[in-house]
């Protein structure tokens, strides 16, 4: 995995014995000796990780990190400050300022890598949830990735897996005003809770008598449901070997015991702002998809859903010498539904009508508005003697009752009329199909309207 890290100090040395490091590692690496080019460089993007030293004149890492961190266009990038005190008030600044991480000088190589790592592994799952979601819609995108999670005042519902009472007691103490905490004392019941409820973060133990807590880790990445659950690991001093492992096996922090209160907090919230950002990007992503195949204003599928499904269930049927109808309709006089009434009031009868459709077929037929005031129902397994039953139940059920529209649920008449076709034995294909139905429509408008006309086969 190759990834390019930007490399931030005031001290031209520190920067070069980083710089080596992280070129022996195959890392692309870019420096900047100030707060100012630091940031103009995460501007101009490409920025993967960011190394940044607190102490530097002009603006110190806690206000560059802080800037980087209130700008959408870099608030994604992970940073992780470098400290020359292992002070807890530092760390604690920086999580505050929204550092993901920190590493404290004289920078322990292992430490190093295996922190890069993780986070460039974080980043890139971030990368590719912005670009599916910001390629295929761009509306919304900046206001979603501006929101800023962390103030979001909704507690956490966080899984404390610890079977030593002290040390859950000390925890739940040290959480009562930051999170929702749930405890479970034995690891194997912790896992299952771990995977039912939808937990923000899971804090797990490395003290269990006869259990190894990075079994319980490398679970939890395995299964699905918990594939984006942050784990922070509560270690004790000397099990630095074991965090290692740890991060490898894709936990997300550590804490090594005695725990602060303040970095414990600090931590917890950096871990599920990040979760929060992700799951937002997933949603995001999700309903995009949704958006690309179903029509906005009636809920049904739209024409792009129509034409890649068609095919498949034409198909299906020759393949199995099923039947399959399909019907084309189309309301009548719709122009001056539109021109008495108003566009909105167009719209209302558009939905209604769906939703008159929708009741009318069935689970496995497809429903899809074709465009404008046209709809396609394909009906797998229905021959057209049956189908052309449902179109004259269709068309019924729009024309014996009238649809309210408006605010004032105004009473208006709407008919329909509906072409039918069928799939013929022998040779046949979607477009022929598709076309007979239309020309049933086409003799279903000029017979008159409120008809339904069905092409022999
Ligand atoms: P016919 O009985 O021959 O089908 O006549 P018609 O007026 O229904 O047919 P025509 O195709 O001339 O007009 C369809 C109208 O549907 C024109 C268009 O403005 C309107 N329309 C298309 N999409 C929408 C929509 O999403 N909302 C509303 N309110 N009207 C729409
Ligand atoms: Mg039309
Ligand atoms: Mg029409």
């Amino acid at each position: 995995m190759t990834a390019r890290i930007l490399v931030v100090d005031d001290i031209p040395a520190n920067v070069r014995l980083l710089e080596v490091r992280l070129l022996a590692e195959y890392f692309e690496v870019l420096t900047a000796n100030n707060g100012a080019d630091a940031i103009e460089t995460c501007e101009n993007g490409k920025v993967d990780v960011v190394l940044l030293d607190v102490m530097m004149p002009d603006m110190d890492g806690f206000e560059v990190c802080k800037r980087l961190k209130s700008d959408p266009a870099t608030s994604h990038i992970p940073v992780v400050m470098i400290t020359a005190l292992d002070q807890v008030s530092d760390r604690v600044r920086g999580l505050e300022a929204g550092a993901d991480d920190f590493l404290t000088k004289p920078v322990n190589d292992l430490q190093l890598m295996t922190r890069v790592k993780s986070l460039v592994r974080l980043k890139s799952l971030t990368d590719e949830l912005r670009l599916r979601a910001s390629t295929t819609r761009n509306i919304g995108i900046e206001e979603l990735l501006s929101r800023d999670f962390a103030t979001e005042d909704t507690k956490p519902r966080v899984l404390l897996i610890d079977e030593r009472r002290s040390s859950v007691e000390r925890i739940q103490k040290m959480l009562r005003n930051s999170a929702e905490l749930d405890v479970a004392t034995d690891p194997h019941a912790g896992f299952f809770q771990a995977a039912e409820t939808a937990y923000e973060c899971v804090l797990i133990s490395t003290a269990f008598s006869d259990f190894d807590a990075l079994r319980l880790c490398s679970q939890l990445r395995s299964l699905d449901r918990t594939r984006f659950l942050p784990i922070m690991l509560l270690a004790d001093e000397g099990e630095e070997g074991r965090i290692l492992r740890g991060l490898e096996l894709g936990i997300n922090d550590y804490l090594i015991r005695p725990i602060d209160q303040h970095e414990l907090t600090a931590r917890l919230r950096t871990q599920v702002r990040r979760k929060r950002y992700n799951d937002q990007l997933r949603a995001s992503v999700a309903q995009t998809i949704e958006m690309a195949v179903i029509d906005g204003l009636t809920g049904l599928h739209n024409r792009r859903y129509l034409d890649s499904h068609l095919q498949t269930l034409f198909d299906r049927a020759v393949a199995r010498r099923r039947p399959l109808s399909v019907m084309i309709t189309d309301l009548d006089r719709f122009k001056s539904i539109n021109d008495t009434h108003g566009h909105d009031g167009g719209d209302d009868v558009l939905r209604e009508f769906a939703r008159r459709l929708r009741k009318n077929v069935r689970g496995i037929d497809l429903a899809c508005r074709f465009g404008g005031e046209e709809f396609v129902v394909v009906m797998p397994d229905t021959d057209g003697a049956v189908a052309e039953k449902v179109a004259e139940r269709i068309r019924a059920e729009i024309a014996q009752a009238p649809f309210a529209i408006g605010s004032d649920g105004k009473a208006i008449e709407v008919t329909v009329s509906v072409g039918v076709s069928s799939l013929l034995k022998g040779t046949d294909s979607v477009a022929a199909l598709m076309k007979r139905a239309d020309l049933a429509l086409y003799e279903a408008k000029s017979g008159g309207r409120n008809r339904v006309v069905a092409k022999a086969a």
